[in-house]
């Protein structure tokens, strides 16, 4: 029964060493399978797979574990090149996507944690498809190593059809993995135990060996997640999505602020600030009208004012369940002064990619 099964890919590599302890393997062929898993991106037991692992253990592995590799439903690239969405099966027939972005000379991996998500912010596809089930921690460190494995130099191909702007470079020095947003479907702090599981297994240094600075988990602001993101002074980088500066206009984005009221959120925000000494990112998605004008930029100035933070603007991308129209970006720019100007806040305005195969920030849905 494949349910019974261990998948490999829920245990870090000291609670692989102590299967392979109960299973009466020495801990150095852990060591190999856990080699193979990461760095070779193995897809499979088998000798060609995993060289240099015994038969007695790649049969043991073939019977009571499971390599945890997510089949590719659909993969689709955007015509710049730049970005490619994959549409990847869960063991149970559930699906969720995950997006390998490269721009501005860096490889990065969007995983979901979640299939679906319960807390329905409007404009959000992955809000209006609903919530399903949470990743395991196999299953979100499955994304990362597919994505991994994707730029293994035996594999690459370019990404879009004709000259791929980065093939040359490629062809030079194939492209590691080295970032990861946990950015895709859900709300990874709705899963907390899952999620830093899979990131301390993502961490491992003899594994994908990822800087915990490079790795960003953001939040629509579970307030419990942060506190407790704050008590255990988890190394890595937190994103916020604020959207709006007033209780009453985030409700009305983002239902889960009726849970966890703004002033509530800025009170974790500022303990989790206080006790890592960690600045935050604050994402706001703007919408044209809704709160991309210069009253919203100085409410939102104010607001984090005094506080280590960035604020990350992201133009709304479309999507079928809500009609709101993206920012202009002569008004994204103003909004960007403002902030500059009268709080000396820092800001970027999200790059917009993917979105002809809408792989951009929220529009990672699946149909039923
Ligand atoms: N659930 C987490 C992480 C996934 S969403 C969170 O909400 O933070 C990642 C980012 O995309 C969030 O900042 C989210 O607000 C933003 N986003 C969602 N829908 C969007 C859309 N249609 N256009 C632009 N950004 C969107
Ligand atoms: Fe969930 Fe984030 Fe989408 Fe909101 S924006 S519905 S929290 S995935």
């Amino acid at each position: 029964m494949s349910s019974v099964r261990i998948n490999l890919y829920d245990l870090t590599r000291e609670e692989l060493r102590v299967q392979f302890a109960r299973w009466g393997f020495a801990g150095v062929h852990a060591e190999t399978v856990w080699n193979r898993m990461y760095l070779q991106a193995a897809d499979a037991f088998t000798p060609e797979a995993m060289p240099g692992v015994p038969a007695k253990v790649l049969d043991r592995l073939g019977a009571d574990a499971a390599l945890g590799v997510l089949p590719t439903a659909l993969e689709t690239d955007s015509s710049d090149g730049f970005t490619r969405k994959y549409l990847l099966a869960l063991a149970d027939g559930e699906r969720i996507e995950t997006v390998l972005m490269r721009f501005t000379g860096r490889v990065t991996a969007c995983i979901s944690s979640q299939v679906g998500c319960a807390m329905g912010c409007v404009f959000c596809a992955t809000g209006q498809m609903g919530y399903t089930r949470h990743l395991t921690p196999g299953e979100i460190v499955a994304q990362a190593v597919h994505v991994a494995r994707a730029l293994r130099p035996r594999r690459i191909s370019p990404l879009a059809s004709g000259p791929s702007p980065l093939a040359h470079e490629d062809a030079v020095a194939p492209p590691r993995l080295r970032n990861v947003v946990l950015m895709g479907m859900g709300e990874p702090l709705h899963n907390y135990d899952a999620v830093m599981h899979a990131i301390d297994i993502l961490r491992d240094s003899a594994g994908l060996a990822l800087a915990a600075e490079r790795i960003t988990v953001s939040t629509v602001g579970v307030v419990p997640g942060i506190l407790r993101l704050a008590q255990e002074k988890r190394p890595l980088h937190l994103a916020v999505s604020l959207h709006a500066a007033t209780q009453e206009e985030r409700a009305a984005l983002v239902p889960a602020a009726r849970k966890w009221p703004l002033a509530e959120l800025m009170a974790a925000c500022r303990t989790y600030s206080e006790t890592t000494g960690r600045r935050i990112f604050y994402e706001w998605t703007l919408i044209a009208g809704r709160n991309d004008t210069p009253a919203h930029a100085r409410a939102v100035g104010a607001l984090l004012h005094g506080l280590p933070a960035q604020v990350n603007l992201i133009p709304l991308n479309p999507t079928s369940g809500y009609d709101g129209a993206p920012t202009r970006s002569d008004a994204a720019k103003r909004f960007q002064q403002i902030l500059a100007a009268e709080f000396s806040l820092p800001s970027t305005v999200r790059q917009r990619r993917g979105l002809d195969i809408a792989a951009g920030c929220g529009q990672l849905a699946v149909g039923a």
